[in-house]
């Protein structure tokens, strides 16, 4: 359809989603903003896009900060890998680009963490280099307007709508053109609910004629959720409190957590290995409080017992003895920080 290009193109206004990485062409912060909106509404993202342009302003203060610093400031923000890959990368530009950005898309996808969206949406935006971004938006956007049933997830789905986004890009302009189809995604061809009665693509839309809006695009995999149970030890006396960091190639890499056993439904606390390693007669042990979090693909529930002591016995290397007054210094996943939020008064 070669008047796709020329109807996204009329139909685009660039202050329809008025976002403050629009107005910039540094990789750099484009980089950053597009790390931070993977698998996060713009809502929630950009109020920690510009904290971090704030407190990194430069690839090299991100290059130079404590990696623990990064993820706290990322905390809240869930998928944590990302930070942590966000960090890695930067070291990568201070050493092999002399602490300038990388400006072709080859470069750009060697850095960690940077796949073919991201490279493609960096050399466009900041470049104008002519390379077609693909993501959940475009790819709804490509299957019911063009009407194509193959699933984005399997390879072959893959290779068909790469091949089809490239074709469309409008190479004079690529960073407007993939700006507009994002936001035509997001705007008018939204998951639920798109805007066809306006749209430029009535009159030849697929999904529209064949009434299949509400099964295009198609996913072949179906996302089975596991279940997980923590039970976490809020062990404390007047001063002191233990945390402990995960390091484990786990959920939650690098976050801080109150020491923890992860159990299944049958786990009851006279079992506790945890609990054995602390007089339980001195302790004061309220029943567990609950939360939950729910992530991309595990359901995780939270049981948190409190244990106020007169003295903190004394635990091995792998628990961090902190002053109960610098605990929200630390980067807690949201169940836990959820948790603080609500019950800091009575454990300090
Ligand atoms: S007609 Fe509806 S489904 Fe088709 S591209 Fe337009 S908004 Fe999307």
């Amino acid at each position: 359809m070669k008047s796709f290009s020329r109807k996204l193109l009329e139909w685009y206004n660039p202050t329809n989603r008025n976002l403050p990485w629009k107005k910039t062409n540094d990789a750099y912060k484009i980089w950053l903003s597009e790390i931070i909106l993977q698998q996060t509404r713009v809502e929630q993202g950009t109020p920690y896009y510009l904290a971090f342009v704030k407190q990194y302003p430069t690839v090299k203060r991100l290059a130079n900060a404590p990696l623990d610093d990064v993820l706290k400031l990322w905390e809240g923000l869930g998928y944590y890998s990302r930070a942590r890959n966000l960090h890695f990368a930067s070291k990568q530009i201070m050493q092999l680009h002399n602490g300038k950005f990388p400006e072709t898309h080859a470069e750009i996808l060697q850095l960690k963490g940077i796949g073919n969206y991201t490279a493609a949406a960096i050399s466009s935006f900041a470049y104008n280099l002519p390379h077609a971004v693909l993501d959940g938006n475009v790819y709804r956007v490509l299957s019911r307007v063009f009407g194509i049933e193959t699933p984005i997830d399997s390879t072959i789905g893959k290779s068909t709508f790469q091949k089809l986004a490239d074709d469309l890009l409008d190479k004079r302009n690529p960073s407007v053109y993939n700006q507009a189809i994002m936001d035509f995604g997001a705007i008018m061809c939204k998951p639920q609910n798109p805007l066809c009665e306006n749209c430029p693509f009535s009159s030849e839309c697929k999904a529209l004629q064949l009434d299949k809006i509400n099964l295009l695009p198609i996913k072949s995999k179906k996302l089975i959720k596991t279940e997980r149970h923590f039970h976490y030890f809020v062990l404390y006396d007047s001063k002191n409190i233990y945390i402990s960091q995960r390091t484990e190639n786990d959920i939650w890499n690098g976050l801080f957590e109150f020491p923890v056993e992860e159990v299944n439904d049958q786990w009851s606390i006279d079992n506790s290995d945890f609990i054995k390693k602390i007089d339980p007669q001195s302790s004061i042990i309220n029943q567990p409080l609950s939360y939950k979090q729910t992530l991309s693909h595990q359901y995780i529930n939270g049981y948190f017992h409190e244990i106020s002591v007169k003295k903190l016995p004394k635990l091995d290397k792998s628990y961090l003895k902190i002053k109960k007054s610098d605990i929200l210094n630390y980067a807690f996943p949201k169940i836990i920080r959820s948790y603080l939020e609500n019950r800091l008064i009575f454990i300090s």
